[in-house]
């Protein structure tokens, strides 16, 4: 791994990826909300059936430095970013999701916005390949004063969550945050530091509808 590459997966999460953070994105979304329901009903139909990987997605996470209360909630939000990937609303917005009018990420990796939702449901991480429908990660809690919600690194399985945060989240954002977490697992990136474009980032955007969706689980 060379050193630029680490360095741009030295992947920050600020505090607001809490729910006010979800305010203001969906307030950016409803700019393009016209586009959307074009696209909705245009070349992707909600008449196709929605694909079994996404009804059969599982988890396979392992758990370090939890207490049994905090690998409850844990287990709580692994179910709701399975029930979420199982919607057809999940679908509908990874393949309609826009970006300046276009139906694409920002940081796509190159790919398009069906592409991105089959990858997600693949399960095949940089560091875990296999295609096994599976979100596959290792968890581990800390605590540390700062406003780092989580992170982890291009050359680790391991994500870590901050229990400052976690411990006050309900399960949805847990569920958040792990999701936007796990994207770095699948190759995808996001600018280190907050721009304009950076909430329709594979990682934020998605995270951000896990925990959108999520609520309705709760
Ligand atoms: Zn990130």
């Amino acid at each position: 791994m060379h050193a630029m590459k680490k360095m741009t997966l030295i992947l920050v999460l600020m505090t607001f990826l809490t729910a006010s953070c979800n305010q203001s994105n969906r307030n950016n979304s409803d700019n393009t909300s016209v586009k959307l329901t074009d696209n909705i009903y245009g070349d992707h139909s909600d008449q196709d059936p929605i694909p079994n990987e996404a009804l059969t997605f599982d988890a396979r996470i392992h758990f370090v430095n939890f207490t049994s209360e905090q690998q409850e909630k844990m287990e709580e939000a692994i179910e709701i970013i399975k029930m979420v990937v199982a919607t057809e609303e999940f679908r509908s917005k990874v393949l309609n999701h826009t970006y300046n009018g276009k139906k694409t990420f920002v940081d796509n990796g190159g790919y398009s916005n069906a592409q991105i939702y089959q990858i997600i449901l693949d399960g095949a991480e940089r560091l875990l390949p296999a295609k096994n429908n599976t979100m596959e990660a290792e968890v581990e809690l800390y605590y540390a004063a700062t406003n780092v919600v989580g992170y982890t690194y291009a050359s680790s399985n391991r994500i870590w969550v901050n229990t400052k945060y976690f411990n006050i989240y309900t399960a949805a954002g847990v569920a958040h945050n792990l999701f936007h977490e796990w994207m770095h697992k699948l190759g995808f990136i996001h600018d280190s530091s907050w721009s304009s474009s950076r909430d329709y980032s594979v990682p934020y955007a998605l995270g951000d509808l896990v925990g959108e969706i999520g609520k309705e689980f709760l």
